[in-house]
C-alpha cells in the first residue's frame, strides 16, 4: 500500500540538476528579453521543471529547449497561441471524427453489430496524444509560455481576465498533468472492476420473503442494486394492496447492503429464499429460474466486498496524485478541475437545499397525499406528476403522422427552431449544421470538435413512425445540437468551445425538451402541471443532495485513513450516512439512524461523481427561469451558449446575473407549493 505524501513523491521525479539549470536559464532569458519578461520566464521554467523527467533529456537538452522555445516578445507569443489553437482544433476534431466513424455501427440502426465492430467502437485513437505531446515536447512548449492556473485564481481573477487570457488558461490546462500510462490503466481497471461487481449485484425478489414466508414480488423479478430497487419503490406507490409492504421490504434489503449484513448467498441467487428482516436463509421453496447455483445455503454475510471495491478505486485514484501538482487529490481534481466549484461552496449549496424550510412543507404535502406518516423510503416518493390532457396514444398518433421517418424530422428542424424564437436566418444556419441519423438506442446528440464538422442528432424512429417518447427525446437532443453548434462555431476562441460541464449542456437541452408540446402545436403545460414538475425536481434534489454529501464525506474519510480495512470503511460509511440522515432527514421523517443514503451504486465505482446530480438540478432551474424571464428562447439561448467554457459561476453570472446556487429552484418550489395546495 502506498502512503507517501503527493509532494514527497513528486520531488523524487525531478532530476537533480533541475534547480541549477533553471537558475542559469532564468538569468540568460531575462538578459535576452528584458526585465519585463522576468515573471513569465520564472513561471515558465517552474512549470516545465515540474513535469520534466530524466528521460526527457539531460541539463543541456533542458537548457537548449527553453532557450529555443521561450516566446519572449508579444508577436511570437501571438503566433504561437494562434497556431496551437488551430492545430489543437484540428487534432481534436479529426480524432473525434475517427471516433464517430468507428462507433457508427454500434450507434446507428444499420444492421447487426459484429464482434470486430465492438473493438472499433471501443478504440480511442487519442488515447496516447497526451504522452506523445510530452515526448515530442509540444506540451512543454505550452507549459513554458502559458500560465497554469489554480481554481482560486480562475475564480478570483477570472472575472477580470480578457477572453484571450481565458483561452490561454484553457490551453495550459490541457497539459496540467502527466500521468504515466500504467497509472491511468490502474485507475480504469479499478473502475471497471467495481462496475463489474455492481453489474452483478442483483436481488431475486420472488425469493425475498416476509416473516410469514409470503412472497410479495412476482416470479423472475430480478432487481439490480440500487437502480432497480429504488425504481421498484417508486413503482410500488401505485400498488394500493401490497405497495407499502413491498417498499418496506426493499428498504430492509437496501439497509442490509449498506451495512453489509446481507448474506453473501442471496446476491444474484434464485436458489435461496431470504427474509431480510431476520436474515434467515433457506433453500428456495419455489423455483422461477433455471440459473445454476452452487452457493451454500448459509446466512454468512458479504465480507465487506462493497467497501473493498470502493477502497480499490481510492487506491488507484491516489496513484495519480503525485503527477497532478495543481490538484493533488482526487477530491481536488473533481471539484477544482471537473466541476470548477470549490468543495466548500458545493457543500454549502447542498446544505442550503437540505435545510430549507420548504423541505418540511413539501413533506407535509406528500404526507397528506399518502394519507400516512412518512417512512424513510419516501425520499423516493414519485407522486408529483405533471399529468396531461392528452394520452400517450394520442400524442403517438400526432408524432408518427408528422414524422414517419428520420428525414421527415430533419426537414422540420428549421420550422421547429423558428417556433422556438430563432430568426429565420439563425434557424437556417443551425438546421444546416445538424445531420439526423437513425439511432440504434433511444437517441443521443453527438457534437463536433472542429468547425468544419457538423453535429449529429441520433433519433429512434419505429417502422410505424416516430412515437411521442422518441419525439420528446429528439427535441432534447436537438437542444444539445443547437448548444453544440453555437458553443463551437460562434465562440470567439475555439480553445473556449463548449460549456463549463455536462450539467450546463443538459440544462440547455431541458429547456428545449420542456417545450415539446408547443412544438406539436399543443398548449404549454398549465401552472398546475408546472408546479407538480417543480415539486418533483425539488424532492429529487433534496434526496440526492444528501447522497452527494455522503459521497464527499466518504472520500475524505478514505484520504484521512489510508491504512483502513474494508470493515473500517464500512463502519465509517454507515456512520456518515447516519449523521447526514440525522441532521437533514430525521427531522422530517421522524426516524433516526437510517442508512439509506449510502445505497447508491455510483458511490462504489464512479469516483466521487454523485454531487453532480444535485448541482445539475440547480443549474437546470437557473437556466429555465432565465428563459422564462426573457420570453423568447432563441436569441437568449444563443447568447448564453456562446459564453463557452469559463467557470460555472462566471458562465451563470453572464447568463442570469447570479452565480450557481439553489435559489432559483427554491423560489420556484415556494411558488409551486402555493399552486399545488401546500401552505
Ligand atoms: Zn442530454
Amino acid at each position: 500500500m502506498q502512503t507517501s505524501k503527493p509532494q514527497a513523491a513528486h520531488k523524487t521525479i525531478q532530476p537533480a540538476w533541475m534547480q541549477s539549470s533553471t537558475a542559469k536559464m532564468e538569468t540568460e532569458l531575462v538578459a535576452k528579453y528584458g526585465e519585463s519578461q522576468k515573471p513569465r520566464v520564472q513561471r515558465g521554467l517552474k512549470q516545465v521543471g515540474e513535469f520534466w523527467r530524466a528521460e526527457d533529456g539531460d541539463a543541456a537538452i533542458f537548457e537548449d529547449f527553453t532557450r529555443t522555445n521561450f516566446a519572449g516578445d508579444q508577436a511570437t507569443l501571438d503566433t504561437m497561441f494562434n497556431r496551437y489553437q488551430s492545430q489543437l482544433e484540428q487534432l481534436g476534431g479529426h480524432m473525434h471524427e475517427i471516433n464517430r466513424a468507428f462507433r457508427q455501427q454500434q450507434d446507428l440502426d444499420l444492421g447487426p453489430v459484429l464482434p470486430f465492430d465492438e473493438i472499433f467502437g471501443g478504440y480511442d485513437p487519442s488515447a496516447h496524444v497526451q504522452d506523445d505531446f510530452f515526448n515530442n515536447k509540444l506540451a512543454f512548449i505550452v507549459l513554458l509560455n502559458f500560465p497554469l492556473t489554480t481554481l482560486e485564481q480562475r475564480l478570483h481573477d477570472g472575472p477580470s481576465w480578457t477572453r484571450r487570457q481565458w483561452a490561454e488558461a484553457r490551453l495550459a490546462e490541457q497539459f496540467d498533468k502527466r500521468i504515466p500510462a500504467d497509472v491511468n490503466l490502474a485507475i480504469s481497471q479499478a473502475g471497471s472492476d467495481a462496475e463489474q461487481y455492481i453489474a452483478q449485484y442483483n436481488i431475486w425478489m420472488y425469493h425475498v420473503v416476509d416473516d410469514k414466508g409470503q412472497r410479495l414480488f412476482p416470479p423472475k423479478m430480478r432487481l439490480l442494486s440500487h437502480w432497480n430497487l429504488r425504481d421498484e419503490i417508486k413503482a410500488d406507490y401505485t400498488d394500493s394492496q401490497n405497495g407499502l409492504a413491498k417498499q418496506r421490504t426493499i428498504q430492509q434489503v437496501m439497509e442490509r447492503i449498506v451495512t453489509q449484513t446481507i448474506p453473501q448467498s442471496v446476491i444474484d441467487n434464485p436458489g435461496v429464499d431470504w427474509n431480510p428482516y431476520n436474515n434467515e436463509v433457506k433453500p428456495a421453496a419455489m423455483k422461477d429460474s433455471d440459473a445454476k447455483t452452487d452457493k451454500p445455503v448459509t446466512n454468512t454475510r458479504e465480507p465487506d466486498t462493497r467497501y473493498a471495491m470502493l477502497q480499490k478505486t481510492y487506491f488507484a485514484a491516489r496513484k495519480a496524485d503525485p503527477y497532478s501538482p495543481t490538484a493533488p487529490t482526487l477530491i481536488d481534481r473533481r471539484f477544482d478541475e471537473d466541476r470548477e466549484i470549490p468543495e466548500a461552496r458545493v457543500k454549502a449549496m447542498l446544505e442550503q437545499m437540505l435545510s430549507s424550510p420548504l423541505v418540511g412543507q413539501t413533506a407535509q404535502l406528500i404526507q397528506s397525499r399518502l394519507g400516512r406518516p412518512l417512512e424513510p423510503f419516501d425520499v423516493w416518493y414519485n407522486g408529483f406528476r405533471p399529468g396531461s390532457q392528452y394520452t400517450e396514444a394520442q400524442l403517438d398518433e400526432m408524432t408518427s403522422k408528422r414524422y414517419p421517418t428520420a428525414e421527415a424530422y430533419q426537414k422540420d428542424i428549421l420550422n421547429l427552431l423558428m417556433k422556438l424564437g430563432f430568426s429565420p436566418e439563425k434557424a437556417q444556419y443551425v438546421a444546416n449544421n445538424i445531420i439526423v441519423d437513425p439511432a440504434r438506442g433511444s437517441g443521443h446528440a453527438m457534437g463536433a470538435e472542429m468547425r468544419s464538422e457538423k453535429v449529429h442528432l441520433r433519433t429512434r424512429v419505429e417502422k410505424t413512425g416516430m412515437n411521442y417518447k422518441g419525439f420528446n427525446i429528439a427535441v432534447h437532443e436537438m437542444g444539445h445540437n443547437v448548444e453544440q453548434t453555437f458553443s463551437l462555431n460562434e465562440v470567439d476562441y475555439t480553445l473556449l468551445k463548449g460549456v463549463p460541464n455536462t450539467a450546463f449542456t443538459e440544462a440547455l437541452a431541458f429547456v428545449f425538451q420542456g417545450h415539446d408540446l408547443e412544438l406539436l402545436g399543443l398548449p404549454a403545460p398549465d401552472a398546475k402541471a408546472q408546479a407538480e414538475k417543480t415539486l418533483n425536481d425539488f424532492w429529487g434534489t433534496y434526496e440526492i443532495a444528501g447522497v452527494g454529501l455522503v459521497d464527499m464525506g466518504v472520500w475524505h474519510w478514505m484520504y484521512d485513513h489510508p491504512q483502513a480495512t474494508p470493515k473500517e470503511l464500512n463502519d465509517a460509511t454507515v456512520q456518515i450516512s447516519k449523521d447526514i440522515w440525522n441532521r437533514y432527514y430525521a427531522p422530517v421523517f421522524h426516524k433516526k439512524d437510517v442508512v439509506l443514503l449510502g445505497i447508491y451504486s455510483h458511490m462504489i465505482s464512479y469516483f466521487l461523481y454523485l454531487p453532480d446530480y444535485p448541482i445539475g438540478h440547480m443549474i437546470a432551474f437557473q437556466v429555465e427561469e432565465q428563459m422564462k424571464k426573457t420570453g423568447s428562447i432563441g436569441p437568449e439561448f444563443e447568447r448564453i451558449a456562446k459564453e463557452g467554457d469559463v467557470t460555472p459561476d462566471l458562465w451563470m453570472i453572464n447568463a442570469t446575473g447570479r452565480p450557481v446556487g439553489p435559489e432559483a429552484l427554491l423560489e420556484a418550489t415556494a411558488r409551486a407549493l402555493k399552486a399545488a395546495g401546500g401552505r
